[in-house]
């Protein structure tokens, strides 16, 4: 399947949320319990991107921690330089990730390391424009069906493509449903989609020690960023010249190109720079 494919097969009016719970449904699944479902992961997403907020959370390593706090604080206070749904959104993404790294629960989406950036973006939008919950519940059908495209055509393993394969993936999920959400259609969606996944292009899996923590924390609060620009441009009318599919394709080819020291072997990039040997030194007693 392909988003072109979907274009051509969508009812009038029909969402990409309401299309991937329609494609459930003919595999035998049940509406409401699919619903019921995607319920429940919002409900952990909603923890988590509070749980680091109020007080400091820790990775068992001691590498990250703290930040969601810190950012918390000037935040509240007014000092952001970004809006309102940026700036909620980047202490949203540091919170889940920080859970992560600490080892608390958070819904891998699409996988661990990159967890903050959906539910930060979902939620900070949801947040300030008040939208009601079932509009956040179908947005993240329509981001798990924009996952299954990437999946599909090319991976969501930092292993397999690099980071652009997590955080890229992450937020071409997130631009998509916030396209949904704000009442774009869905070629609005998956050109904010394409957008994200050209916007980190080729970001390589370099994590400091081998730990899901440095750079991967602060990676979903760039991932943030990313989706709610490219959902922004997208609503505006500004379009995606090279198609998701295609964006999905190059994606594939530029993550089988990475050499395996920058595909999560911490064998390259920032794991290697002196700080990451040092850091590593620290948590294993090794270089
Ligand atoms: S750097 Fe690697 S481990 Fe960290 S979020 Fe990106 S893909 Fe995942």
């Amino acid at each position: 399947m392909t988003a072109a494919e979907i274009l051509t097969k969508l009812s009038p009016g029909e969402t990409l949320g309401e299309y991937a719970l329609r494609l459930e449904e003919d595999a035998g699944g049940e509406r409401a319990a699919v619903l019921r479902r995607l319920s429940g992961m919002l409900e952990v997403m909603e923890t988590e991107v509070e749980s680091a907020l109020r007080l400091p959370v820790y990775s068992i390593s001691g590498l990250t921690g703290g930040d969601g706090c810190r950012y918390e604080q000037y935040r509240a206070a007014g000092r952001s330089l970004l809006g309102e749904i940026p700036a909620l959104a980047a202490a949203y993404a540091l919170s889940a990730s920080e859970t992560n790294a600490a080892m608390g629960k958070i819904v891998a989406c699409p996988t661990a390391g990159s967890c903050g950036i959906l539910p930060a973006c979902l939620l900070a939008v949801g947040r300030v424009k008040k939208l009601p919950r079932e509009t956040i519940v179908l947005a993240l059908a329509a981001a798990g069906l924009i996952g299954e495209l990437i999946d599909e055509h090319a991976s969501l393993s930092g292993a397999e493509g690099g980071c652009q394969a997590e955080c890229g993936s992450a937020a071409a999920m997130a631009a998509g449903a916030v396209v949904q959400m704000l009442g774009g259609g869905p070629e609005t969606a998956f050109h904010a989609a394409a957008m994200a996944i050209k916007n980190q292009l080729g970001l390589v899996c370099d994590p400091v020690a081998g730990l899901v923590e440095i750079p991967c924390v602060k990676r979903n609060v760039g991932g943030t960023a990313i989706a709610l620009s490219s959902a922004d441009l997208a609503l505006a009318g500004v379009e995606s010249r090279i198609p998701f599919d295609d964006a999905v394709e190059a994606m594939d080819r530029v993550g089988k190109a990475l050499p395996a020291a920058l595909r999560e072997t911490a064998g390259g990039g920032l794991a290697t720079t002196k700080a990451g040997l040092a850091m590593k030194e620290k948590v294993y007693g090794e270089k």
